[in-house]
């Protein structure tokens, strides 16, 4: 008996291990770009959140030396406001925010939250002050609440369901047979991309960090749904210091600054009806959206009437 209970009860523990691993890294986005070069400082302390501001500092990047990405970006998002960044495809948009989750470290300049240098405190504490809403979100092969209580682990039941409900996910919760118990993931149901990035809000919600970057899904979604993924971003952004990387520029309308990034560079910035006024790349930009927004409205009216 001594025999069999010594291999169970290991790898009991090793299960309990990997479980614990995977509540201690941040979340999904964390685990999918890790980053194993870069290594805290020996006596790194933690991140104190004091004031949650988020800034960037004359910040230089390129994942190859010979094509740099980020040439001297700097701005700043003060305690609990909304900036967006937009930008041509490529431009290097979501570079930025996997920057300021220090999954890579910039070659010139320097990211500040609250004041601290990130690259001289620890990346478990400054991964738990930012929650992030990526472009895809992966799903756990377990349950939809499971997915959610992801967020925080010790969340109750109504906290679980109050979430959900901001996130406007709840009632396709409950049209579903098993309701929150229900399995989803790549062995369960699998959920569309605007029902996935409303899990993702929802875990956010019940994070409840005080710094929140937004990647916005690429993929159109339909104006229902985009609507209301909106509302629920909108629920969530109240109040956090909030960097939207905005592949959509219908998002970005509200945000207190808008900064287009184009070669590397902060070309504009300002809010909406002023750089529309301005006439320059943003207007250019959203005229552009305007009318692929109009020709995809009448291809789907002519799909109607055929
Ligand atoms: P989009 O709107 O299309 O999502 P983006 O502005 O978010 O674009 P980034 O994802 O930041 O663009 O990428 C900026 C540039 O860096 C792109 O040219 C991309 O090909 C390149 N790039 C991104 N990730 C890597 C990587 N891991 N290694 C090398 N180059 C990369």
């Amino acid at each position: 008996l001594v025999q069999l209970s010594m291999p169970l009860n290991f790898m009991g523990m090793i299960y309990r291990e990997i479980k614990q691993a995977l509540i201690d890294i941040d979340d999904m986005f964390t685990i999918l770009h890790r980053n194993p070069e870069i290594a805290d400082r020996p006596d790194a302390p933690a991140l104190a959140i004091g004031t949650a501001e988020v800034r960037f500092e004359d910040v230089r990047f390129a994942y190859n030396p010979d094509r740099p990405i980020l040439r001297g970006i700097s701005f700043a998002v003060p305690p609990g406001r909304t900036v967006a960044i937009v930008g041509p495809s490529g431009a290097g948009k979501s570079t930025l925010s996997r920057l300021l989750f220090r999954f890579y470290e910039p070659q010139g300049g320097r990211i500040l939250v609250g004041g601290q240098d990130i690259a001289a405190v620890r990346q478990d504490s400054l991964r738990a002050a930012i929650g992030m809403v990526p472009q895809d979100t992966v799903l756990f092969n377990d349950t939809i609440g499971y997915n959610i209580r992801y967020g925080r682990w010790d969340a109750s039941e109504a906290e679980v369901r109050e979430a959900a409900r901001l996130a406007q996910i709840d009632r396709f919760i409950a049209s579903l047979p098993e309701g929150y118990d229900t399995p989803v993931g790549e062995r369960g149901l699998k959920l569309s991309g605007g029902e996935k990035q409303r899990v993702a809000i929802a875990r956010t919600i019940l994070k409840a960090p005080p710094i929140l970057v937004l990647d916005e899904a690429t993929s159109a979604l339909d104006s229902f749904t985009e609507a209301q993924i909106q509302d629920a971003l909108d629920r969530v952004a109240r109040g956090r210091t909030t960097l939207v990387i905005a592949h959509r520029l219908s998002t970005v309308v509200n945000a207190d600054e808008i900064l287009v990034l184009d070669h590397g560079v902060i070309v504009e910035r300002g809010g909406h009806a002023e750089l529309l006024a301005a006439g320059g790349v943003y207007a250019g930009l959203w005229n552009r959206q305007r009318e692929a927004d109009a020709a995809r409205a009448a291809l789907k009216r002519a799909e109607a009437e055929a």
